[in-house]
């Protein structure tokens, strides 16, 4: 018995044993994956019920030769744990905005923005404010044109610094996004105090929209509350012509997803209007 205890024990202590040297293998990966220019952006096209495209949510990927594709499920919660977010997100904010400013110039493309997702260590970085000012100036980005993706439960810590930041950074002209949302335990209250211009509906709603109509009435309530709210709502992950009818059909006016596009290098971003008239 004493025997199979530790053959257990030895058991479990290899299995965590492999958990950490993936983990430190990813995280010493992901210190140098800047330097090494492993990162690139992806691009994923938003689009109106009228057909025309908005602008594009911005998806980090990171490529080592060794690990292959990497997601970003798995290292960005390693970068927020080892402050790499810090460094990454900075990264990711120059070459949006220098997109942006390139955008700008093209009078077909001139109004579309960009979303990008903030991790909230970012946000309470002292020097974040600054960052974006500086970053906005450098490239020439026009501030509207930058959307800024929290997710609801990042905001839940610490609201009130959360509110205080996102009102300095409101005041530059950025805007904001609640990510995810339905997802987390907003309180109504607070959602009010928040500098918020859309409201972004969680994919998982829209996946079975269709077949839980618990789901539909989520749907329902987050467009009722932008509508009273004067928010923008986007509904994220529509991967079907029936999911994009009927949330065309529940008012819904924004769209992202598999159907209308599929995160891409931005060369493959198209201005023909997607499912126009519907
Ligand atoms: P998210 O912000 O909720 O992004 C949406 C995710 O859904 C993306 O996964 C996207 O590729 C995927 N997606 C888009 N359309 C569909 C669809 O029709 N069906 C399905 N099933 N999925 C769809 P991705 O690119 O793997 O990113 C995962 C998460 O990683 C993001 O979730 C976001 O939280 C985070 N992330 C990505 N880039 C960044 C970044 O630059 N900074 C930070 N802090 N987080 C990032
Ligand atoms: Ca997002
Ligand atoms: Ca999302
Ligand atoms: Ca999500």
């Amino acid at each position: 018995a004493k025997n199979r205890g530790r053959n257990r024990y030895c058991f479990y202590d290899s299995k965590l044993q492999a958990k950490v040297l993936a983990r430190s293998a990813l995280q010493s990966g992901l210190r140098q994956a800047l330097s090494l220019q492993q990162f690139s952006l992806y691009f994923q096209p938003q689009y109106h019920s009228d057909g025309q495209m908005l602008g594009a949510e911005v998806l980090l990927r990171w490529f080592d030769p060794e690990l292959g594709p990497v997601s970003p499920v798995e290292f960005i919660p390693l970068a927020e744990d080892s402050g790499l977010i810090l460094p990454i997100g900075a990264w990711v904010l120059q070459q949006s905005c220098q997109q942006l400013a390139d955008w700008q110039r093209d009078p077909v493309k001139t109004h579309w923005h960009l979303a990008v997702n903030l991790s909230v260590r970012q946000l309470h970085d002292p020097d974040f404010v600054k960052l974006v000012r500086d970053t906005l100036q450098q490239t020439g980005a026009r501030p509207e044109n930058l959307v800024l993706e929290l997710t609801e439960t990042q905001l839940l810590e610490d609201i009130e610094a959360v509110i205080a930041k996102m009102q300095q950074l409101g005041e530059l002209g950025v805007r904001f996004s609640l990510d995810d949302f339905g997802t987390g335990y907003s309180s109504l209250s607070y959602l009010k105090r928040l500098p918020l211009n859309q409201l972004k509906i969680d994919g998982s709603f829209v996946r079975d929209l269709l077949d839980d109509p618990s789901d539909e009435a989520i749907i329902r309530t987050i467009l009722a509350l932008g509508n009273s709210l004067e928010l923008a709502v986007i509904a994220e992950g529509v991967e079907t012509e029936a999911q994009y009818q009927a949330l065309c059909k529940l008012g819904c006016q924004q769209f992202q997803g598999y159907l209308l596009g599929r995160p891409a290098p931005v060369e493959q971003l198209t201005v023909t209007p997607q499912r126009p008239g519907l």
